[in-house]
């Protein structure tokens, strides 16, 4: 048996510890904040439940051993076009091809369907070569991969190449680009791999859990204390000892140091690299930093049938949101002016009171800094300025909620970066490229899990990170 620490109560450090508490190890967890679950955060107010962080579970047979009830969603999600058309996703490919047939017509579901072929092949590529192994930088660079899933993935190769390959109407391209945006890319500039993304979120659907995704936190808070995991909320990690090229154990802000034999951080890979082991160590796949989100909570009052329980609405010029979010060559980073928008409103009365709706509104933003791809989110009365502006380029697209609002508050990249140490407030660590900081960390005993590391961001991949990692570590002797 290990003695084993686990930095951070993210979804990946909480999978690690019951997976590593399962298979007969010591397994404490130290948390900075004073509640677990990192971005998977809940707020609550005069009876409204926000998820602040997920609001869309894909690939839940990765949580299957957690006893939770997913319901799937239809619509997976609404699309809302500039030009006022609406197109309802769904997890059978047959309906999703005779709702694009009859919202775009019949070429473009015959489009989507030799796209979708493509978007196979690369989902099972991805999954053999990379999602389920635990990789290192060499085989990350290319050597492990079989020649058939590299010709299918087309590394040298955009989303957004991809999506003008295979679809002629420029709605089905916006939606495929955005899919970019879910792993906080650039699809000008992500690889055409992402076309995993819709695959696993449309072959496999789109779920909701009863009472909100922040259910999915207590879940794993309450099998681990039950496995007999220690979680120590409010201890913050400064520090991660060495002796001889391998961990001792972690150093608290307190001072005092918690022995260990073995050290799994949560923590985003660049901080535990730099700022938690003795000497900065270098590491040799940072990846890009992914995009950051601006959120708007709202309290509103009657109900809104003309929304999913996912709704997102385009904007008239996508490349102008991107060249904004992620800045140009000519322009620093801003938010954008007329954004795409994502609602998400779940038809659950146990997240709201009678004769209300909770909005949870996510826009992609420019994650919070002084760079030249950041915004200084802490800039006194921006987010409340561009709150309401959201709200206004809401109305315009045709949905008014401005006389109907109980309460509004906003979320910053800035705040996000606060609470969940993620730097910038990027939402998923790193973006969507296919090299990722690998999980086996530069000192012997150190492992990494996250939304930072491989296999990336996102609910399902942070928990696949975490029982690579498990996997690794092996059962206590
Ligand atoms: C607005 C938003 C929307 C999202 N939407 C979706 C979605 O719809 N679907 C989806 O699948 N994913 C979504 N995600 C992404 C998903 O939330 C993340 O990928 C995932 O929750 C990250 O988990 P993680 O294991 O990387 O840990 P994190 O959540 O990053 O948690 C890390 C934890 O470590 C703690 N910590 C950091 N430093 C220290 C230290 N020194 N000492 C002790 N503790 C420390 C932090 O406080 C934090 O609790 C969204 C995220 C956001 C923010």
């Amino acid at each position: 048996m290990s003695r084993i620490v686990v930095i951070g109560a993210g979804v990946g450090g909480l999978t690690a510890a019951l997976r590593l508490a399962a298979a007969g190890h010591r397994v404490e967890v130290h948390e900075r904040s004073a509640v677990a679950g990192g971005k998977l955060g809940v707020y609550e107010r005069d009876g409204f439940r926000f998820d602040t962080g997920p609001s869309l579970l894909t690939l839940p047979q990765v949580f299957d051993d957690l006893g939770l009830s997913p319901t799937p969603l239809d619509p997976v999600v609404r699309h809302v076009f500039p030009d006022g058309t609406v197109l309802d996703s769904s997890s059978s490919h047959p309906v999703f091809l005779e709702r694009i047939s009859a919202a775009l017509g019949p070429e473009a579901a015959a489009d989507w369907d030799r796209f979708w072929l493509r978007a196979a092949r690369i989902w099972l590529a991805s999954w053999r070569s990379v999602l389920q192994r635990p990789v290192t930088t060499r085989s990350l660079l290319g050597l492990s991969w079989r020649l058939g899933d590299l010709r299918a993935i087309a590394p040298g190769s955009s989303l957004r190449a991809l999506g003008r390959r295979y679809l002629r109407d420029p709605r089905l391209r916006m939606m495929l680009d955005r899919y970019a945006t879910y792993t906080g890319a650039d699809p000008r500039r992500a690889p055409a791999a992402l076309a995993a993304v819709p695959y696993a979120e449309l072959h496999f659907g789109g779920w909701y859990l009863p009472g909100g995704l922040g259910t999915l936190g207590s879940a794993l808070v309450d099998r681990c204390t039950a496995l007999g995991v220690r979680i120590v909320l409010g201890s913050e990690v400064t520090g991660i000892p060495t002796r001889a090229g391998r961990v001792t154990g972690v150093r608290l802000r307190s001072g005092a140091v918690v022995p260990a034999d073995v050290v799994v951080s949560n923590v985003d890979a660049l901080t535990t690299y730099r700022d938690l082991l003795p000497a900065p160590s270098r590491l040799a796949q940072l990846g890009d930093r992914s995009l950051a989100g601006f959120v708007l909570l709202l309290g509103v009052r009657g109900d809104t049938p003309s929304l999913a329980h996912h709704t997102v609405f385009f904007p008239r010029c996508y490349d102008a949101e991107f060249d904004a979010i992620f800045g140009s060559a000519r322009r620093r980073a801003r938010p954008a002016t007329d954004p795409t928008i994502f609602v998400t409103r779940a038809p659950d009365p146990d997240v709201h009171p009678a004769g209300s709706e909770a909005w949870f509104v996510l826009i992609n933003a420019p994650r919070h800094g002084t760079g030249w791809s950041e915004t200084d989110w802490r800039r006194p009365g921006l987010a409340g300025a561009y709150g309401r502006h959201i709200l206004d380029v809401l109305a315009r697209r045709g949905l008014d909620v401005r006389d109907r609002l109980h309460f509004l508050e906003t979320r910053t990249p800035a705040d996000l970066a606060d609470s969940a140490a993620a730097p910038g407030g990027a939402i998923y660590g790193t973006s969507g490229g296919l090299v990722r900081p690998v999980n086996r960390g530069p000192v012997d005993g150190l492992y990494l899990v996250g939304g930072s590391v491989h296999p990336g961001g996102g609910l399902p991949m942070v928990t696949l990170s975490a029982q690579m990692v498990a996997d690794r570590i092996g059962p206590a002797d």
